[in-house]
């Protein structure tokens, strides 16, 4: 039902008093190993609602690559697309000081290997998906060719829907922004996107939705943390708001959002009603320390 289409990358973490200023060593905890990368985040959490998922994504032919295409696996994540060499697995650098703030460094590595070739060698899992969805840690090019794939659809018929998280933040190709179907923001990208425009400094986000989807995607998601989100599909423009849960780390939200929401339009839910399961969705995914470890099943969805 939902190809994701993007980036798998290995979180390398380490705990550190104070993040190291130029020319200075520090010493910090034990290093830590966590799957990641958005594309990677979005199937996991799917699969583990049950969706029935596929990765097109490229890793390097090395440990931290076994180890994502094992966590894809274990969630039960296809991973026929995962293509594998051409460089290095990527790599987060991540230091994270006792308040929580941290620094990143983030190695492409293979994530900037995924072609449009790529692309068009998988035309049957593009074929075979309801919705694709795609963020921008791999090129832009990749993503055109995946919106340009699922507009031209298969044999007479249509292709995918597009769901697209613009992250991190780039300008976007009209042909792209206009297959958006919903584009799926936060509070940063959506200042980004329109920060050539005075509505960009405006504090309201209904005016944000409403902006953004007069540059022309079909529709428009707007999350908004703890107030659930905004969704704009050009008849309305309607808050869902988040059930109210204790944030311990909200590191994958929006992923974990993002992932349940394509999921749920694929199986034919309505936008707003596939909001609504994905704040639920979003809201689980806090309550837990980790990325892809705090992503929750249906039951525990259904409990919240
Ligand atoms: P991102 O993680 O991309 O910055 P948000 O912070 O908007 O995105 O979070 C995405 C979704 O996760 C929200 O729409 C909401 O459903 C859920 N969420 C995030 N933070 C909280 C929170 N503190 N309480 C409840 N739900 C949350």
């Amino acid at each position: 039902d939902l190809l994701v289409v993007g980036s798998a990358n290995a979180d390398l973490v380490i705990g550190v008093d104070r993040r190291p200023g130029a020319g200075e060593t520090v010493l910090g905890s034990d290093l830590a190993v966590h799957p990641g990368g958005k594309g990677a985040n979005q199937a996991v959490a799917a699969a583990r609602l049950g969706a029935r998922t596929a990765l097109l994504a490229r890793v390097g032919d090395d440990d931290y690559g076994r180890l994502l295409l094992d966590s894809q696996a274990k969630a039960g994540v296809d991973t026929v697309g995962v293509l594998v060499g051409g460089a290095p697995t990527g790599v987060a650098l991540i230091t994270v000081d006792p308040s929580g703030d941290n620094s990143i460094v983030v190695s492409q590595g293979a994530n900037a290997r995924l072609t449009p070739e790529d692309v068009r060698a998988a035309a049957s899992l593009l074929a075979a998906a309801r919705v694709v969805s795609l963020q921008l840690e791999i090129p832009l090019e990749t993503v055109a060719e995946v919106v340009r794939a699922a507009g031209a659809g298969f044999g007479g018929r249509p292709g995918p829907r597009v769901v697209l998280n613009p992250s991190p933040t780039a300008p976007l190709p009209t042909d792209v922004l206009a297959a958006c179907d919903p584009l799926v923001v936060n509070e940063h990208e959506a200042r980004f996107l329109l920060s050539d425009a005075p509505v960009g400094s405006s504090d309201d986000p209904e005016e944000w939705a409403d902006a953004l989807l007069s540059r022309g995607p079909r529709s428009v998601v707007v999350t908004l943390g703890a107030e659930g989100a905004l969704v704009a599909d050009g008849d309305r423009t309607v808050l869902v708001p988040s059930p109210a849960v204790t944030a311990v780390d909200t590191t994958g939200a929006g992923d974990a959002f993002t992932g349940a929401l394509a999921w749920r339009l694929g199986v034919g839910d309505d936008l707003p009603t596939a909001v609504r399961f994905a704040v639920r969705v979003g809201a689980a995914a806090v309550t837990r320390a980790g990325a892809q470890a705090s992503f929750p099943s249906t039951e525990e969805v259904a409990a919240l």
